[in-house]
């Protein structure tokens, strides 16, 4: 593993550089497959080993197209799936856990979540991932979209097991930086932010094009260095084509200005009080 990008660590002592890859809406179009797959495995040559899938993406063909990146080099890579609520319940998350190893065509998944919470009690969930974690199947588990009350039961259900939570953040939705941020910086759990770029909609916002150029910088690398100026928070933005993932890791080397904060802050207001947990 590459070991000179700046990491974080989980709870159970793993740890993983703060720049991984996403992987929603890949595997939906044959055409795209043969440049998604090289987006991933040029990722993992230049170190980003944490590849974020679900079993919702394509219908599974996500999974695949990581099952085939990471054929030959698993050790390469640190794999974060899914289970979707609907099936949460306990025989379900050991069936669903088996059918995504079985796409992604490896023996463990490094890290489990539950995508968001549904209907089925916490526990239940928790107790399939403990037992998946006892089997060998995955090494951690953690949770998505959980607001600051569903962290705290998950919490009390299981002190200090949880590894990650992942959640909608960027500089236009900055709401969990008012108590979800605190909360996990108090407990070591670092955060995992989904949709950094807001699915692209950050491009054209004239604020960022405007620091970018003072930086040299594009304006995704100016939106992926905000993210990341967040304390152990791993930015998992999603790209199919690989000139794109030299540009996102070179964010990296970007350092925001008080004056470049000041003016984010002002097109981007930090949230003032408690706001509802955003999702995609
Ligand atoms: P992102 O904010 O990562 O944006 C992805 C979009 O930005 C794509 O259209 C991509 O296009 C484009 N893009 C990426 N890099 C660049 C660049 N340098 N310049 C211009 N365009 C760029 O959105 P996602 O919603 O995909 O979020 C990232 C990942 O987070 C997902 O893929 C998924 O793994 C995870 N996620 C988790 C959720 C959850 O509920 N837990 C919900 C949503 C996402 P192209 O591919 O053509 O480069």
């Amino acid at each position: 593993m590459n070991t000179t990008l700046p990491r974080t660590t989980f709870p159970n002592g793993t740890s993983v550089p703060v720049l991984g890859q996403g992987t929603w809406h890949m595997g939906e179009s044959p055409a795209s497959r043969t440049d998604e797959v090289s987006s991933l495995r040029l990722g993992l040559d230049l170190g980003l080993t944490l590849i974020d899938t679900a079993e919702m993406y394509a219908d599974g063909g996500a999974e695949r197209v990581v099952g085939e990146a990471i054929a030959g080099r698993r050790d390469d890579a640190f794999i974060v799936s899914k289970v979707l609520p609907s099936n949460a319940a306990r025989a379900k998350t050991l069936r669903a856990c088996e059918d995504s190893l079985k796409r992604l065509g490896t023996d463990h998944i490094d890290l489990y979540l539950l995508h968001w919470r549904g209907g089925v009690p916490l526990s239940e969930t928790v107790e399939a991932f403990e037992r998946l974690q006892q089997d060998g199947k995955i090494r951690a588990w953690g949770v998505s979209n959980f607001d600051v009350d569903d962290m705290e039961e998950v919490e009390e259900l299981a002190p200090g097991r949880m590894s990650t939570n992942q959640v909608l953040y960027n500089l236009s939705r900055r709401g969990i930086a008012f108590d979800l941020v605190p909360w996990c910086a108090e407990r070591r759990v670092p955060i995992m932010a989904y949709s950094p770029l807001d699915e692209g909609r950050l491009l054209g916002n004239a604020t960022l094009k405007r620091i970018a150029a003072a930086h040299g910088a594009t304006v995704a690398q100016i939106a992926l260095a905000f993210v990341l100026a967040t304390p152990d928070v791993i930015a998992i933005p999603k790209t199919g084509r690989p000139d794109r993932i030299r540009e996102n890791l070179a964010a990296l080397d970007i350092r925001l200005t008080d004056e470049d904060n000041a003016t984010l802050d002002a097109a981007f207001p930090p949230p003032s009080r408690k706001r509802p947990l955003e999702m995609i």
